[in-house]
Parts: C-alpha cells; sequence; structure tokens
C-alpha cells in the first residue's frame, strides 16, 4: 500500500510542491502554521492537521520545508513537534535549506526513535517548485533512500543522492554560494550598462548566447528591466543561506571572500527595508550606490 505523506510548511515553495504529490497520487495530511495557505490543498483532498505532532502520528514519510535552522528544529523537536507523534520506522525529509549543522544534530535525536532523517533542499525557485522540476541534492540512508526516490520524483526533475544525512545541505550551500556570485555580478554588469545608455534587454540578448549566459541571468533579467522585485526567493532567505555558509566555512576552516562580501552587500539591502522582496532588489541597491536611483 502506498505511503501516506506527511507535509509541513506551506510557503512559496512548499505549496506547489504539496500540489504536485496530490497531482502524483499520493495521500497527503498537511499542516501550516498559516492555516489561510492550507485552503487550496484541502479543497484537492490534503487532510488538514493541527500540528506536526498530529501530521506525523497519521503519516510514514514527513517532509518539512519551512524557513531557516531554528523554526526546522522547532518544527521537528518544539512542542507539539513532529517528534512528539512519530512512529518507529518512519523516514523525515527536510527539504528546508538549513544548516547541515543543526540537521545532524536533529538526525541524532530522530535516531533513537529510530526514525531516520535526510536532508534534501531543492533548487529551481517557484517556478521549478510549480512545474515539479526542481533539482533536489539528498543526504541520508542509501538504502532508506530507495523508499523515498519516488516520492522526491514527483517534486523534481534531477534528484541525485549525494552522500549520507549532512551532505544535502553542504550541496545546497555550495549551490547558494554560486547563485548569489552570479547575481551580484549580473546585477554590477546591468548597471553599468545601463549608466552607460545601453538598453538592458539588448545586452542581455547579445551576451546570453556567450559564456556569461546562463539560468540565473534568463531568470532575473526581467526583474532589472521591470524593476519590480516580487518573490520568488526573498533576500532574507539568500542572506539566510550566505550566513550559513559562512559559519560552515569557519567550522571547517574554508575562506570564503566573495561570500563574505556579498553576505555583507545583501544584508544592508535588507538593512533598507528590502529583505522580503526578491533576492534580486540587489540591483537596485547597486543602482542607488551608482547614483541612478
Ligand atoms: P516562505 O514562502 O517564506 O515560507 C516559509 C514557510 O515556513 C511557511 O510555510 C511558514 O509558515 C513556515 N514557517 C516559518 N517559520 C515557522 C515556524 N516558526 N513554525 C512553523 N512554520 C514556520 O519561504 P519559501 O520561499 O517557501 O522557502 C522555504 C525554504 O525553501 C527556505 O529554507 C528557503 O531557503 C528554501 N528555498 C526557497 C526557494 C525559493 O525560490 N523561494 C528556492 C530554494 C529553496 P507561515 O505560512 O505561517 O509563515
Amino acid at each position: 500500500m502506498a505511503e501516506t505523506i506527511g507535509f509541513i510548511g506551506l510557503g512559496i515553495m512548499g505549496k506547489p510542491m504539496a500540489k504536485n504529490l496530490i497531482k502524483a497520487g499520493h495521500s497527503l495530511v498537511i499542516y501550516n502554521r498559516t492555516q489561510s495557505k492550507t485552503e487550496e490543498l484541502v479543497s484537492m483532498g490534503a487532510d488538514l492537521k493541527n500540528s506536526p505532532k498530529e501530521v506525523s502520528a497519521n503519516a510514514s514519510i514527513i517532509i518539512t520545508i519551512v524557513s531557516d535552522s531554528p523554526e526546522v528544529e522547532s518544527v521537528i523537536l518544539g512542542k507539539n513537534g513532529i517528534i512528539e507523534g512519530i512512529k518507529e520506522d518512519s523516514v523525515v525529509i527536510d527539504m528546508s535549506s538549513i544548516s547541515p549543522i543543526t540537521t545532524l544534530k536533529i538526525a541524532k535525536e530522530l535516531d533513537q526513535r529510530g526514525v531516520s532523517l535526510f536532508d534534501a533542499p531543492v533548487s529551481g525557485g517557484e517556478v521549478g517548485a510549480m512545474e515539479g522540476t526542481l533539482s533536489i541534492m539528498v543526504g541520508g540512508d542509501g538504502v532508506i533512500y530507495k523508499r523515498i526516490e519516488p516520492v522526491l520524483m514527483a517534486m523534481g526533475k534531477s534528484v541525485v543522492r549525494v552522500g549520507e544525512v549532512g551532505a544535502g545541505g553542504f550541496t545546497k550551500l555550495s549551490n547558494q554560494i554560486i547563485v548569489a556570485g552570479a547575481l551580484q555580478s549580473i546585477s554590477e554588469a546591468m548597471v553599468l550598462a545601463k549608466k552607460a545608455g545601453v538598453d538592458m534587454q539588448l545586452v542581455y540578448q547579445a551576451i546570453k548566447g556567450g559564456m556569461a549566459g546562463g539560468r540565473t541571468l534568463d531568470m532575473k533579467i526581467p526583474a532589472f528591466v521591470d524593476g519590480k522585485f516580487k518573490p520568488g526567493f526573498k533576500m532574507d532567505l539568500h542572506i539566510k543561506d550566505l550566513k550559513n555558509a559562512l559559519l560552515a566555512g569557519k567550522s571547517l576552516g574554508v575562506a570564503l571572500p566573495s561570500t563574505g562580501l556579498i553576505h555583507e552587500l545583501f544584508s544592508a539591502c535588507s538593512a533598507q527595508g528590502e529583505g522580503q522582496k526578491d533576492h534580486s532588489v540587489i540591483f537596485q541597491i547597486l543602482e542607488q550606490l551608482s547614483g541612478l536611483k
């Protein structure tokens, strides 16, 4: 019999991912802190519960996708958390982007209950979540992985097990360092073009087929041209990822100089009240620094 899946966290990413699981034929029990975000899924047949504890008591595979490490810890280990309702041999898959150090701590607690934790953060943004084309980087037990792989395949196009639990998180931090660097350099390049009076759309057309072309450029150019920064991926969440990358770098003795610089620039952007906008809003801050605003 197919396993019932618990799903906790129905934000920009979680909601479309949960919808894809229902479309693939899975039975879902769901929880979200803000209940209004659950209505569409309930209308599709999902069973709404009042706490993560109630979700874990009624499912054998439980997925979480919330904001950062403290939120994941609270949803899994906190009062009325997953750990209070979970049955032995269940599997928890955390798809949030968090500190792998927290992941390892949670894995240890769950292991004492006979429960396996996987970290399976995602890349591909809101569009990838809606289209079911996410890239999913998975850390966890190689044998149990076979049990969860079909569930992950309903949400992603590329699902790769990168190692034991924690490895998914380190892979995601690497991903976020690359995206931040690309976004920063694309923003600087486009501000230069704009101040020189060259049409940004034409710059994009001219360079997209060359070595500077790529997915970040393709995805973010409309925001630069329109000056609209609706998330997408919130700036505050990217700052959180860079903070976690820098902490990981410190704990492992890895120098991440440009990540540190971009973290400071992104943080300045948030300090100006732009943290809930799409991370491409860094373009606007560079415009200000360049006297364009
Ligand atoms: P979001 O729209 O801000 O959603 C955050 C979710 O976490 C909401 O369901 C929120 O509940 C829940 N939450 C936050 N704090 C909580 C708490 N203390 N207790 C219980 N639930 C809590 O964020 P998102 O964009 O979906 O991102 C979710 C995760 O995916 C993050 O780790 C992010 O870095 C990662 N991610 C995002 C993207 C992207 O493009 N958006 C891409 C890849 C990875 P409420 O509804 O009650 O606020």
